[in-house]
Formats: C-alpha cells, structure tokens, sequence
C-alpha cells in the first residue's frame, strides 16, 4: 500500500542530537541543540525545511502529508502524485473531458 499519512510532531531536539547527531533529511546539516526541528517517522527536519517539496509550503503540526521518494509532500500533492500513477505522462487529462452534445 502507498498510502502513507503521518501527522507531523514538533519537538525540541536536544538529547536527541547529542545521542545520535541527527542530520536534516532534508538540507543534511547537523541540527544543533537549540533548534526546532519536525519529525516524521524516524526523520527529523529543520522546522524550515520541512516543507512541500511542489508548492514548498511550509506544514503545520498535526497537518497530514505523505512521503514520495524521500520527499515530502503535503496532502493535496502527495494525493495527485497517487492519483497521477507512477508513469511520468505529462499528458493528463484529468479535468478535460468536453461532452459536445449540442447538435
Ligand atoms: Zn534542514
Ligand atoms: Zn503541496
């Protein structure tokens, strides 16, 4: 199954960067003690880098979002990657279907 939902955590890092050095998953800095940092699953993000890797919109805590490929997503978007399937077609049609019924 793809349909992954995390809710998103906040949490202050501190004994967590010193137990394992924690990295951004995202820029792969070292997170230093004193920043805030989001969680998803075992990744931890800068607050600031955690966001919508297609409309890089920044989530909010308890928000749903879903992760493609190593990346995030907010729910809309990780719901039209789901929806576009996994072949890369850029010719979607969602949305354009025309009924010409009048004669
Ligand atoms: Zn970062
Ligand atoms: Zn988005």
């Amino acid at each position: 199954m793809y349909y992954y939902y995390y809710n998103v955590e906040m949490l202050i890092i501190l004994f967590f960067v010193r137990l394992f050095g924690a990295k951004c998953f995202k820029c792969c800095r070292m997170i230093s003690p004193t920043d805030w940092v989001r969680k998803a699953r075992e990744q931890v993000y800068h607050l600031a880098c955690f966001a919508c890797d297609s409309c890089k919109r920044q989530l909010s805590t308890g928000e749903e979002f879903g992760i493609h490929e190593n990346r995030v997503l907010c729910k809309a978007h990780y719901m039209e990657i789901l929806d576009g399937g996994c072949t890369s077609s850029d010719g979607n049609e969602k949305g354009l279907e025309r009924h010409d019924e009048e004669h």
